[in-house]
């Protein structure tokens, strides 16, 4: 399959109309896959054009056959599959199993809001006068602007279009430059299963000109953002401004806590699979673990283990459990946040270090007694870093956990119910999920607080930013 990229506008794939490209390479090797087409401000302007008179039409359609149709794109990605999960771990980095089980999720995610844009009931509220009839219809607010990363090239662009598209509004996303031919295929799927080509453009770029250009844009009624914090708070400024409707997806520092009443050995396999899944590249990982005295040697002690059986490679290689990071970038992102960890006094257990010279490999590092002011501990390191650190009594964890302004992901793991309830009722995060990993599915909510943004992609609440309410009172005449 093709990793050149056109951009889809107005119905047709095509190149840029100044014909400028920029490189998708593999993280794995450096080499360039393939080019991916520039939008210029002219291409924008059709994708606009394009997506006003794609929300008229499609938001005719009935809910019964966009939900049809979304259902028939499911199928064709799933059948595709194989393909597509090959496209992604050859830009993206990640292990092919892990691009396999992204690419079903999202026929999976498909076809959950091809039931739900069936499910947005109005009401009919009792009047207080006879002969009065007062209604609520939900209407699709209108044309999307979508901006979605390179982590989840699929994942994170199915939620936006499949939420948009089933309550009947048109979407333009402006997808991953870094992943963009996993993110083509999604959006050839809807395409080919008969989404309207005005309903649906994709578009490439310069992401802060694109951004800059389409939210302020009359055409555009909301806009759906996922990336990190400080460009989620000036896109939701510029959306406010301009009084767009917003859903921000944005970063995290999902603190983990282990009780001494713990299953430690599952407390230990479940986060280590997810703290290095896709590298570490991922909003909901775990990533401030907080393990009670008790068990702090023997978690420490397995967790290092878990880290050392890694096996870092190509996605593309038999047997590699770990990818590359997916640029340059953030291999000296993460290369800064160690040497500053450790330079403050953190005790580097395994990892720590580039992997070679080619390709953006980093070892799944492991570092413990780490000083709340490494700038680990307050930024989001977005890598595979973990960092342990001891408490005594459960209310420390939890002071801890809710330190930091984001409010994403929280985990924990305990045997005791009381001591559940009280992390569930006591952290402030969007997510909270104790003795095992059950963030992420279709019908359940995905979303954060605080820093981390608002609205959610999951569940039957993420539909709601992508309605309006109107009231319609009508007496007799
Ligand atoms: P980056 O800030 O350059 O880009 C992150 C994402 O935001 C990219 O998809 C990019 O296209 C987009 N972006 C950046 N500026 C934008 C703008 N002005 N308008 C619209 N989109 C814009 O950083 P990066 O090095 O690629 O990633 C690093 C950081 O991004 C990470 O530390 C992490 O916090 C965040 N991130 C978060 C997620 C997530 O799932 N929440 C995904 C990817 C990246």
């Amino acid at each position: 399959m093709d990793h050149s990229v056109q951009l889809h506008i107005a119905g047709s794939w095509r190149d840029g109309r100044e014909r400028a490209t920029l490189a998708n390479l593999n993280p794995a090797t450096g080499e360039t896959l393939g080019r991916v087409a520039v939008a210029t401000q002219a291409d924008l302007d059709e994708a606009l054009a394009a997506a006003d008179r794609g929300f008229t039409a499609w938001r005719r359609v009935s809910a019964f056959e966009r939900g049809k149709v979304l259902r028939t794109a499911a199928s064709l990605l799933r059948e595709r599959a194989e393909d597509v999960a090959r496209l992604m771990s050859a830009e993206q980095g990640k292990p092919l199993a892990e691009a396999r089980i992204e690419t079903a999720v999202a026929s999976d995610i498909m076809e959950w809001f091809a039931e739900e844009g069936r499910r947005a009931y109005g009401r009919v509220i009792p009047a207080r006068t006879e002969g009065v009839l007062q209604f609520v219809v939900r209407e699709p607010i209108g044309p999307v602007a979508a901006f979605t990363p390179w982590n989840f090239p699929i994942n994170q662009a199915v939620r936006k279009i499949s939420a948009a598209l089933c309550t009947g509004c048109s979407v333009i996303l402006k997808g991953p430059e870094d992943t963009p031919a996993s993110c083509r295929e999604l959006v050839r799927a809807f395409l080919d299963a008969g989404v309207p080509g005005n309903a649906l453009s994709l578009v490439f770029g310069d992401p802060a000109a694109i951004s800059g250009y389409l939210i302020p844009h009359p055409i555009v009624r909301k806009i759906s953002f996922t990336g990190s914090v400080p460009v989620g708070k000036q896109l939701a400024a510029l959306a406010g401004q301009h009084m767009k409707r917003a859903t921000m997806e944005l970063g995290g520092h999902a603190p983990a806590i282990v009780f001494d009443d713990a299953d430690v050995e599952t407390a230990v396999k479940v986060l280590g699979t997810n703290k290095f899944r896709n590298a570490g590249q991922v909003c909901v990982a775990p990533t401030r673990f907080l393990v009670q005295d008790r068990v702090y040697d023997r978690f420490v002690e397995g967790f290092v283990e878990a880290a050392r059986a890694i096996k870092v490679g190509n996605g593309l290689d038999e047997g590699t459990t770990m990818g590359p990071l997916i640029h340059g970038r953030r291999l000296e992102a993460i290369e800064a946040l160690v040497a500053d960890a450790e330079a403050k006094g953190a005790r580097l257990r395994t990892g720590g270090k580039r992997i070679g010279n080619r390709g953006n490999f980093f070892e799944p590092t492991i570092l413990t007694e780490v000083p709340r002011d490494a700038r680990a501990m307050n930024e989001e390191p977005f890598g595979p870093i973990a960092l342990i650190n001891r408490f005594g009594d459960d209310e420390e964890a939890i002071v801890e956990a809710n330190r930091l302004p984001f409010g994403l992901a929280s985990y924990a793991y305990t045997r005791s119910a009381s001591r559940a309830a009280r992390v569930a009722k006591g952290i402030e995060a969007g997510m909270v999920s104790i003795n095992h990993h059950g963030i992420a599915l279709p019908e359940t909510p995905f979303g954060g607080v605080r820093d981390s943004g608002y609205g959610s992609e999951g569940g039957s609440e993420a539909i709601e930013a992508y309605l309006t309410t109107k009231f319609v009172t009508q007496a007799d005449a």
